[in-house]
């Protein structure tokens, strides 16, 4: 592995709030976290994030769910509904079949809206509240309106969401519903949607909780602490390789940014941290386009298509996060089909663990690389599944198995069975 990990430990400049601080990761901006609103540096237009003067070890840590991990988070409590603490399962079918040393499933999809957009939202929510903000928005594929929808009620905050018309999966656009955010369908895309919604933000009309926003991305790193502390309970070693379906590419950045503290904690060394692996659909692959082609920069597709209709995104807005996230953990991506992303829902399905498609995008992803050889048999790996099976019953029921109408009579009952 060439790991030349950068250290995210700044000096704590002027205006930095308790140890914490906003930092540009293209130039030397930094600034205070919660004086004013930013999405992105004002010098030079890159992405923020958030950095500390102090990194806690695992001992720092109590309680359970995302507020476990506070004193890596730069506020104290957030907006909560429990939300964290998701099973790491083993898939012994899938296990044998791929054939590695340990395979284990972080499923995400066990969170309170059912995706592991309740821990940005946590603490997206919370901090928008400290900067007293009266509505927020996000553009979203389903999941991240559904969440924001859910905690902006818990909160009292007026929520906007734009979906793109005929293209989230109907649990999510229930839940957004119920929730009462104010839901407005695009007639475009999920990046035309995020285009609108950033100039809405710009223009002070919302408050943007999409994975630009990098407090977000601080409740998401959680999944990076909660899967080394659950790896090591349940086998005693660390996951050698993160597999994760790649949308924004927020969980990819989020997780880098988890172990880069880790390291900088003195937790892990630098070799210790395992190699993010990300999976794309091959209708809506950029990211997998700028690994293959050593890019320095992710070429935004106008035209994207995939049944994963979460990850169904042309222009990550996090890739400048989530490349050197891959390169430099000696990772890669990898491109899948549809028809391999519903086989593998139906894998994990036979192995009691009920996903929606871009989650299985993982395990698609992980067969593909060991059959290629890229993943080798003595590997530990994480497939990280991001959301519950009944976000998306169109495609479960399309993947599943036909029900079958019988008369109301035990003995037709019987025929029916015979046949
Ligand atoms: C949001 C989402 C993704 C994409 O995650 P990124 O962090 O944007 O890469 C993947 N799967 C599901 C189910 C999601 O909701
Ligand atoms: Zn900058």
């Amino acid at each position: 592995m060439n790991l030349t990990l950068s250290n995210p430990t700044a000096p704590e400049p002027d205006g930095a709030d308790d140890g914490v601080w906003l930092a540009c990761i293209d130039c030397e901006w930094t600034g205070a976290p919660f004086d004013e609103i930013r999405y992105r540096c004002p010098d030079c237009d890159g992405l923020l994030e958030v950095r500390y003067a102090d990194h806690p070890t695992f001992d720092d840590f109590e309680g359970s769910g995302v507020w476990r991990y506070a004193d890596a988070l730069p506020v104290e409590s957030g907006v909560s509904i429990e939300e964290g603490n998701t099973p790491l399962y083993e898939v012994p079918t899938i296990e044998e079949e791929v054939g590695v040393d340990a395979l284990r499933v972080k499923h995400e999809g066990m969170n309170p809206t059912g995706s592991f957009k309740d821990r940005g939202m946590t603490l997206g929510v919370k901090v928008a509240e400290e900067l007293g903000v009266s509505r927020l928005a996000c553009a979203s594929t389903g999941n991240t309106s559904a969440a924001l929808a859910c905690y902006g009620a818990r909160a009292g905050t007026e929520v906007l969401v734009l979906l793109p018309a005929g293209k989230v999966a109907a649990g999510k656009v229930a839940q957004a519903s119920l929730h009462g955010a104010r839901i407005l369908e695009v007639d475009g895309n999920f990046d035309d949607c995020l285009d609108i919604v950033s100039d809405l933000a710009n223009r002070g009309e919302a408050y943007l909780l999409n994975s630009l926003n990098p407090f977000r991305l601080e409740g998401q790193k959680t999944i990076g602490l909660e899967m080394i502390e659950q790896f090591r309970d349940q086998t005693g070693e660390l996951p050698d390789r993160i597999v994760l379906p790649v949308g924004n590419a927020g969980n990819t950045s989020a997780l880098f940014k988890a172990f880069r503290e880790l390291v900088a904690a003195g937790e892990l060394t630098p070799e210790e941290v395992p190699v993010l692996t990300g999976v794309q659909a091959e209708g809506a692959a950029p990211m997998v386009e700028a690994v293959e082609n050593d890019a320095e920069e992710v070429r935004r597709w106008d035209e994207v298509e995939t049944i994963a209709t979460a990850i169904r995104i042309g222009n990550p807005v996090n890739a400048p996060k989530a490349l050197p996230a891959i390169r430099e953990t000696g990772g890669t991506a990898v491109a899948v089909t549809d028809e391999e992303i519903t086989d593998a829902q139906r894998a994990l399905a036979r192995d009691g663990v009920g996903v929606e498609p871009a989650s299985a995008a993982s395990v698609a992803g992980l067969r593909k690389l060991r059959e290629s050889g890229e993943i080798s048999p003595g590997e530990n790996v994480v497939c990280l599944t991001t959301g519950h099976l009944l976000k998306d019953p169109d495609a479960a029921a399309a993947a599943g198995v036909e029900p079958e109408p019988v008369p109301a009579d035990t003995d037709d009952v019987l025929d029916v069975l015979s046949q």
